[in-house]
């Protein structure tokens, strides 16, 4: 084959007018015929192995260059250039170009062209081919229409468009709405487009968005000036980049992150810092400078155990991350705890090359890990202390060590305890120290005289919030200038906290607690602390009082136990003898030494099956009292006996009650006589006053016939005389009536009934009718007078009585009004029968009810003066009251009350 080709070529090379070259890949001539040397002036020796491009002119280098490719990857070429011959004479020449696969040559032949034809075929084709035949987008519009004239067919490909369709456009119209203000100043003048920025975005007719490069000139075409665009797609490029931006603005943002929220140091193998972050300074308090260099002992807080460290080189040295949480300590001296990771960075032979510490703040967890630490502390110094109280008997020693372990708890070097003091007549008060605890750094204070009887009104501000039950907190050097500053400076005092005692709403004392090391602000739960102490402690000295009152009260009573008359002895349920005064010993005639401690029926055994045993064993059982009497044969006495049951068995009281027991009988035996009496007494009245009539009627009436048979013969004087008699007769008559009527009462055979008030009292008016009549008297009661059941006739007698002194005891010329009212309570009815006569003085309230009493003689008013004593008489029978309110002048009002 090679040779064939060879032959056919050399033959054609040596046969042809024509110039022939065989080119390399790299331009270099590896075969050229004879016609070199007519057509160009070279012989072919001379043009062997020289580059073929050196023959071109030289702006046409760059078109065949292009050609030469071209003819690789399409057909044959074919371009007309000048080429330079000998003696740089230009010869224009027909180029087709042809690439053998095999040979790895291009073959080229050369026609030679007239010479006339060349330049202007030369220009428009270089241009023209440049333009269509670019591989990149190339666009040409109008610099001041702005409208698209040309484009070649890479730039209809890109964009989208027909070659009508773009032609038709303005560059505007290919780029993005907010785009066009730009490109529109852009174009104002060539200046300023040559300013612009090459990166636009483009838009397709497809709407999509593309990022373009442009490499743009200004040039004149077809006598307009136009912009030449070189149009590079670099969407792919940017967004590329914008990945890349956006990863990083990612890892930046971790970055920030981790700056922001953490500590983050670096240090080289050894451990020495080579980068801190602004954290790391901000926390540990040294900047850069003093950190770069060193190595992390510079803020060792001297916390952890040398171990703590070596484990954690271990791992980190070996490859692995570390984590952990660690005391710091600041160049100020504060502490901070940090929770810690540690990374190790390893090289190709995984050997740590630096260690980075992420570390992040967390003192304040620990703080409060620390606080609940502290706090179950404090708990449980209050369990302690709650414990501590009950198991001294003394309350004194029990307080000393309560203090002992709340100073202790809470490390303060003083507890103390005051109790005040009230002056009972000036009212001022004063505190006393009672007991101190103090630490080992701190001066006891106790025997210190000026903390004694120290006055309220000098220490005020120290006062007036205690008394307000506030505690009193100060840092000393704080406060005001006052004595109580003095006091608390000479004692060395920093801080102090003092709570109030209040024991039944009373300002009882106060217990302080000191700090003489440190000006100490109180936390919360210190203070709430030791309120709780205080109350327990409060609670603690109440007992002690209360205990103290007991005591008293005890020795009181068992100093009245002793005294009273009465006998007392207390047995346990068991029936053993706790208690047995001296009374007891003398009436049941057992010393108490004899039957303390003994059961009391094993001593009074014969009393086994007396009423006392089984009154008793009743009684054990009981919840109440009881009482009972009984006449004791040993002594001869009679005794009231009563039982108090208690949860711990039963207390007896024993009374000699033979005094009474007699008194009682002659009592009975009195009243069995004096009934009988009066029994006697009635009859006899009655009898009296019944059997009086008679002879007082024959009186009556045989002077009334002296009168009527002799009176002619009788002067004046002796009517008068026998009027006198006659009368005195009549009154008689009427006292004797009402005696007898006296002595009835509480004698009637009569039932009781129910009375209607109303109607009883309109008998009443009935029976005084022709008296009210004469008097024009008024006799009102308001409606809803009760209905009573009880004796009627008595009842109306009181009401006849008392209506008939109010009719009658009226001064002359008054019209009388009588006022009946009732009141019901309760238990009883109250009755008023209020009049507006002359009244009564209240010298004689009482006297006006007693038998025959009368304020008047019979000539001012009538009467026998029995109707009031009718009328007590009556109520009291009826287990009521009677008695009278008055003024005289103005009227009386009788009230009576009868029970229901
Ligand atoms: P008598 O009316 O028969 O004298 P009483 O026993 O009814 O007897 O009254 C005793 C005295 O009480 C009367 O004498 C009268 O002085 C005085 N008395 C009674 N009722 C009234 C009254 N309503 N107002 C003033 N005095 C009265």
């Amino acid at each position: 084959m090679s040779r064939s080709r060879s032959f056919l070529f050399n033959t054609l090379l040596s046969k042809s007018s024509d110039l022939f070259f065989a080119v390399n890949e790299e331009f270099v001539i590896k075969d050229v015929n004879r016609s070199s040397r007519e057509i160009l002036g070279f012989l072919p020796e001379e043009l062997l192995n020289t580059s073929f491009i050196q023959l071109i002119e030289r702006d046409a280098r760059l078109l065949v260059e292009d050609s030469f490719f071209r003819s690789k990857v399409k057909e044959e070429q074919s371009i007309r250039i000048s080429v330079l011959g000998s003696k740089d004479r230009l010869v224009a020449l027909e180029l087709f170009i042809f690439w053998c696969v095999t040979d790895r040559l291009f073959y080229i032949s050369a026609t030679p062209l007239k010479e006339d034809v060349l330049p202007v075929l030369r220009e428009q084709d270089i241009f023209q081919y440049l333009f269509m035949e670019s591989p990149m987008p190339l666009v040409i519009w109008d610099f001041s229409t702005l409208k698209i004239i040309a484009c070649n067919p890479q730039a209809l490909n890109k964009y989208g468009y027909t070659h009508e369709e773009f032609l038709k456009l303005d560059i505007t119209q290919i780029r993005p709405e907010e785009d066009i203000p730009l490109i529109l100043a852009a174009t104002e003048s060539e200046e300023a487009y040559r300013k612009i920025k090459k990166r636009w975005r483009h838009i397709k007719k497809n709407g999509e968005l593309m990022h373009v490069d442009t490499y743009t000139k200004i040039i004149d075409y077809k006598g307009r000036k136009a912009a030449l665009v070189h149009v590079s797609d670099v969407t792919e490029k940017v967004e590329a980049e914008e990945e890349l931006l956006k990863a990083y603005k990612k890892v930046s943002d971790y970055k920030f992150a981790l700056d922001e929220s953490s500590i983050v140091a670096i240090t080289d193998a050894e451990g020495v810092i080579t980068y801190v972050n602004d954290n790391f300074c901000r926390v540990s308090g040294y900047n850069r400078e003093e950190l770069i260099g060193a190595t992390h002992r510079l803020i060792n807080s001297g916390f952890h155990d040398k171990g703590f460290f070596q484990n954690m080189w271990q791992t980190i040295s070996g490859g692995q991350v570390w984590r952990g949480e660690v005391k710091n300590r600041s160049k100020k001296g504060a502490f901070y705890w940090v929770d810690a990771t540690i990374v190790p960075f390893l090289d190709s032979n995984n050997k740590p090359y630096q260690y980075m510490a992420v570390r992040f703040d967390i003192t304040a967890n620990k703080q409060s890990e620390e606080n609940i630490l502290i706090k179950t502390r404090l708990l449980s110094a209050i369990a302690e202390v709650i414990s501590t109280l009950f198991q001294y008997d003394k309350w004194e020693d029990a307080l000393d060590a309560s203090f002992g372990i709340v100073g202790k708890a809470i490390s303060v070097d003083r507890v103390y305890y005051f109790e005040n003091y009230f002056d009972p007549h000036t009212h001022e008060g004063f505190a006393n120290q009672k007991l101190e605890w103090t630490a080992a750094t701190a001066h006891a204070q106790l025997d210190n005289p000026e903390l004694q009887d120290l006055p309220f009104s000098v220490i005020d501000d120290f006062i007036v919030p205690l008394r307000n039950k506030q505690p009193f907190v100060a840092i000393v050097r704080e406060m005001d200038e006052s004595v109580t500053k003095e006091l608390l400076v000479a004692q060395d005092i920093k801080s102090i906290l003092v709570l109030p005692i209040f024991l039944k709403g009373y300002f009882y004392g106060f217990i302080g607690f000191d700090d003489c090391k440190q000006e100490r602000h109180w936390r919360e739960d210190e203070i709430s602390f030791l309120k709780t102490l205080t109350s327990k402690l409060t609670s603690a000295i109440e007992k002690r009082r209360n205990m103290l009152d007991l005591q008293d009260a005890l020795r009181e009573k068992s100093h009245i136990l002793e005294s009273i008359g009465d006998a007392f002895f207390a047995v346990d349920k068991n029936w053993i003898v706790n208690y047995w005064n001296k009374r007891a010993e003398t009436i049941l005639g057992i010393k108490r030494e004899e039957i303390l401690g003994q059961n009391l029926w094993t001593v009074f055994n014969e009393e086994e099956h007396s009423p006392f045993y089984t009154f008793y064993g009743k009684s054990q059982g009981k919840e109440t009292p009881d009482h009972f009497e009984v006449f004791y044969d040993p002594l001869g006495i009679w005794l009231e006996v009563s039982s108090y049951p208690s949860p711990s068995g039963l207390s007896i009281y024993f009374k000699d009650i033979s005094g009474r027991k007699n008194s009682e009988v002659s009592l009975k035996k009195m009243n069995r006589e004096l009934a009988l009496s009066n029994s006697e007494l009635e009859q006899f009245a009655f009898v009296a006053s019944h059997d009086l009539q008679e002879p007082l009627r024959m009186i009556t009436s045989f002077l009334s016939q002296l009168e009527k048979r002799y009176g002619d013969l009788l002067d004046e004087r002796a009517k008068k005389y026998i009027y006198f008699a006659s009368d005195g007769a009549k009154r008689m008559r009427n006292i004797i009536l009402d005696l007898l009527e006296f002595s009835r009462i509480g004698r009637t055979t009569e039932d009781k009934q129910t009375v209607s008030l109303e109607a009883l009292l309109d008998e009443v008016v009935g029976l005084n009718r022709k008296l009210i009549q004469e008097k024009k008297a008024k006799v009102v009661w308001e409606d809803g007078l009760p209905e009573l059941y009880t004796f009627k006739s008595p009842l109306r007698l009181v009401f006849q009585n008392l209506i008939n002194n109010g009719l009658k005891y009226q001064a002359k010329g008054t019209i009388p009004v009588i006022n009946i009212a009732a009141k019901e309570t309760e238990t009883a009815w109250h009755f008023t029968v209020a009049d507006n006569g002359i009244g009564i003085d209240s010298e004689y309230f009482d006297k006006i009810f007693t038998i025959f009493q009368r304020l008047h003689n019979k000539e001012e008013y009538s009467g026998t003066g029995v109707g009031l004593a009718i009328c007590k008489k009556i109520i009291e029978n009826l287990d009521g009251e009677i008695w009278v309110t008055s003024e005289l002048g103005k009227g009386s009002e009788f009230h009576f009350i009868l029970p229901k």
